[in-house]
């Protein structure tokens, strides 16, 4: 399995970088996205060559960074199921509500997913030491996968993150810094320490590979759906790399030609306390604005700011999309609904899209015959300090 990995491409300037060099972002301040050669890719891969493999991420190799399988970091990340939703679908009068629940995997969250694909592309690379900024579940993962490789990690969390988050990296041996502030507060102290001290900054979108560890859920997805794509996605954004990155598989996949024409609608879902990108959309703005005083239970969307808000928004009126905030009562609410009807104990980040959902079907937006796709990012057992 070689990967087909390209190079390096900024979707602003269009300017390319060497893939087999680490990069962190285009020298016009856009993230990086890695490109692959997906014309030869189309010539020897196919849906049928994948069937056979084992139900993880790593299945889609050839569309990933990783060259030598040995570098690979894992801890079984990805090949979480699709749930059919039917209870709470008759309860919504839906006929095709599905739940992609990540909360299996390692560290409880998808964070797995971007951070075992940074640390082994890394690692591959000649990297030894990671510093990451997080609001909570990104530290976790990285801790864990660090540990997994026997690498070095620095942690930048707010230091009213979930206290399991900060158990969790101190537990895998990484070094938690706690910050007073927000995750936009860690970046700073983050990026300081990685001036004076080195280390590779693995924050969201300032290197190109975490989205490709998440990008792989939309590959899921549609596979899943039997190689169709869904009508409608809704996603919890907090920086916005599951958007994006489900986004660029559903292009990948339409270039190697395993999908048709049609495109889901991609919803961004935010915290009323914390709703830059929602506030962006519907202004027409192309990049969001700094959002004051960020607050919400819901910790992964607690991102003032996202490094790739114009791509988001981008994704999100290219498919067509919107962006919906929701109160922290209705992610309450919606949290226990999820309980009592599906038995899921789900992240508040995850029950935010069942509270859209809710929103946008009273609103027409959705159609109750639309095939539509919660995100579920992380078990509730994470935020065991929020329930009762
Ligand atoms: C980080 C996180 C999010 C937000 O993900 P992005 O891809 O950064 O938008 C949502 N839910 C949970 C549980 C998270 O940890």
């Amino acid at each position: 399995m070689e990967s087909f990995l390209a190079f390096l491409e900024c979707p602003e300037c269009r300017e390319r970088y060497d893939a087999h060099q680490l990069q962190t972002v285009c020298r016009c301040g856009s993230p990086l996205l890695a490109r692959y050669d997906l014309e030869r890719a189309r010539t020897t891969l196919s849906p049928d060559l994948l069937a056979d493999r084992p139900a993880d991420l790593w299945r889609y190799a050839e569309l990933l960074p990783v060259q030598d399988p040995s570098q690979i970091v894992t801890l079984g990340e990805g090949g979480t199921p699709l749930l059919r939703a039917d209870r709470l679908a008759e309860a919504l009068g839906m006929s095709h509500l599905y739940i992609k629940d990540e909360s299996g995997n390692p560290t409880g969250s998808f964070k797995a997913r971007g951070l075992a694909m940074a640390v082994s592309r890394a690692r591959e690379l000649g990297v030894h030491s990671f510093v990451i900024p997080t609001a909570g579940n990104a530290g976790g993962a990285l801790a864990a996968y660090a540990a997994r490789a026997g690498l070095t990690a620095h942690v930048f969390m707010p230091a009213d993150a979930p206290p399991i988050n900060q158990i969790e990296v101190r537990l895998a041996g990484a070094t938690l810094h706690l910050v007073e502030g927000l995750i936009s507060d860690a970046g700073r102290e983050a990026a300081a320490m990685v001036a004076t001290e080195g280390g590779m900054d693995v924050s969201t979108l300032k290197e190109p590979y975490r989205l490709e560890g998440k990008k792989t859920m939309g590959y899921e997805i549609v596979e899943q759906m039997g190689w169709r794509v869904p009508d409608i996605v809704l996603y919890p954004t907090g920086g916005g790399t599951g958007l994006i990155g489900i986004w660029k598989a559903v292009e990948e996949m339409a270039a190697l030609g395993w999908i048709d024409d049609a495109r889901p609608r991609m919803v961004a879902v935010q915290a009323a306390g914390c709703a830059p990108i929602v506030k962006a959309f519907h202004e027409g703005a192309e990049v969001s604005q700094p959002w004051p005083d960020a607050r919400t239970l819901a910790a992964g969307l607690r991102v003032p700011k996202a490094l790739g808000d114009r791509l988001i928004l981008r994704t999100l009126r290219e498919s067509n999309g919107t962006a919906v905030a929701v109160s922290d009562d209705a992610i309450l609410d919606a949290q226990r609904e999820l309980a009592e009807r599906e038995g899921l104990l789900v992240c508040p980040e995850g029950a935010a899209t069942l509270a859209a959902l809710h929103q946008l079907l009273q609103e027409g937006w959705i159609a109750p015959h639309e095939r539509v796709v919660l995100l579920n990012t992380g078990s509730g057992l994470k935020y065991a300090h929020l329930l009762e």
